[in-house]
């Protein structure tokens, strides 16, 4: 259950408000190239100031390591806002985000005005939520809003610190979204419930199986991480990607499966390559890849052993790609799972990262019920954790 008080609980009425947004988007040659992030932004941006606040903006960018680094700031950011929201956001650009300038211009604001900060990891004591760079932040402001969901697995002066200066500090409406989707579908999916996870390696999501595996009716294993299981179930694997120590770990999550009664689908057959490279792939024959090749897709029969189980399913959470949907030559199994989950009645989440980019990058977004903001920040609450920039909210 979400418990966390969110904007609409309290008074923002001419209140200066701080709000930690994740605009950490990807940039080309200094051009937003998604800006997802920046448009889930907006509700809570939108209300506040429809109801007078004194906005004020908060972000990081990239990995700037507490340096000021012009290829990050948030200044692009500033204008894409500037248009979306029909009104100017100011931006002062500062190495030290926060500067008389800065403060300066906060005093004097009226209501209803936009100020965006550059990016918090100019500052070194950002990452380590040291306390200096929180009270500066917090002094800005009468409120603290939290409204980054793919920042908000990271206890930082921004997402964190700055709460213990601000006794109001509460969510935004996309925090709330996140977890209103993540949350309900994980404690009360509608049935069947399938899971679809990918990606490259078994490590990275081996805590998201264990949790879910109690909770779902299948699990869909694809892309890199398919082939550890494979393996442990005794097929050749030839040079696909594999984590020798995790194998022993794949053996007891398919007995654990076995005993909960869940689902547990592997590829049945593959698109391999010689080489990890676009090249036109050759489909075996069944789940073995003969040696001298890796798998770098799912094969055809493979898709359609998915496609029957999810016709079925009620709710879908998908986390991680079928196999290299980077290359063109290997990016059906990814494609043909996501026209799937567009085209059937059930609820469909997507994790965020790099199944979002793929289902966006295949034009299928507008057909999902919940595309996740955050990737890292959805995988670990996917594992069960308490995110910690969630946890210091205000409670209802
Ligand atoms: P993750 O960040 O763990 O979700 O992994 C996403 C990455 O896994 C993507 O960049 C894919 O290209 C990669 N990936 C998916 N399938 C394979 C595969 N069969 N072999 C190598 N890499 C893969």
């Amino acid at each position: 259950m979400f418990n966390k008080k969110t904007v609409k609980d309290i008074d923002v009425t001419n209140k200066h408000v701080l709000v930690r947004c994740d605009f950490n988007v990807p940039l080309l040659d200094g051009e937003i190239t998604d800006e997802t992030r920046i448009v889930g932004a907006l509700p809570t941006i939108k209300y506040l100031i429809e109801n007078n606040a004194k906005v004020i903006l908060c972000s990081h960018m990239g990995k700037p390591k507490g340096e000021y680094n012009k290829s990050l700031s948030l200044e692009p950011v500033a204008k894409k806002l500037t248009e979306h929201l029909n009104q100017e956001v100011e931006f002062i650009s500062a190495a030290e985000v926060i500067n008389d300038e800065v403060r300066n211009f906060v005093e004097k604001m009226t209501s209803r005005q936009i100020i965006l900060l550059e990016n918090t990891r100019f500052r070194a004591e950002e990452t380590k939520n040291e306390e200096i760079f929180s009270k500066e932040l917090a002094a800005l402001a009468e409120v603290f809003v939290n409204d980054a969901f793919g920042t908000a697995h990271r206890a930082h002066s921004s997402t964190v610190g700055v709460t213990e200066f601000l006794e109001t500090a509460v969510s935004g409406f996309l925090i709330e979204k996140e977890l209103k989707f993540l949350g309900e579908t994980i404690e009360s999916p509608q049935k069947p419930f399938i899971a679809i996870l990918g990606g490259a390696k078994v490590s990275d999501k081996i805590k998201v199986i264990d949790n879910l595996l109690g909770k779902v009716d299948g699990l869909i294993i694809g892309g890199g991480m398919a082939y550890t299981f494979l393996k442990a179930q005794g097929y050749s694997v030839g040079n696909s990607l594999i984590e020798e120590d995790k194998v022993d770990y794949a053996k007891e999550m398919i007995q654990k499966a076995k005993d909960l009664g869940v689902e547990f689908l592997l590829p049945i057959d593959h698109r391999v390559s010689k080489e990890f490279k676009d090249l036109p792939p050759m489909i075996t024959s069944d789940a073995n890849i003969p040696d001298g090749y890796m798998g770098l897709d799912i094969g055809d029969m493979t898709i359609g052993f998915y496609e029957s189980l999810l016709l079925g399913a009620k709710t879908v959470l998908w986390n991680g790609p079928m196999g290299v949907f980077e290359f063109e030559n290997y990016a059906s199994g990814t494609f043909e799972v996501a026209k799937t989950l567009a085209n059937i009645n059930a609820v469909t989440i997507i994790g965020g990262g790099d199944s979002a980019a793929a289902v966006t990058q295949l034009g299928f977004s507008e057909q999902m019920t919940h595309i996740s903001t955050g990737g890292g920040a959805s995988l670990e609450f996917l594992e069960g954790k308490v995110l910690p920039g969630i946890e210091v909210l205000n409670n209802k």
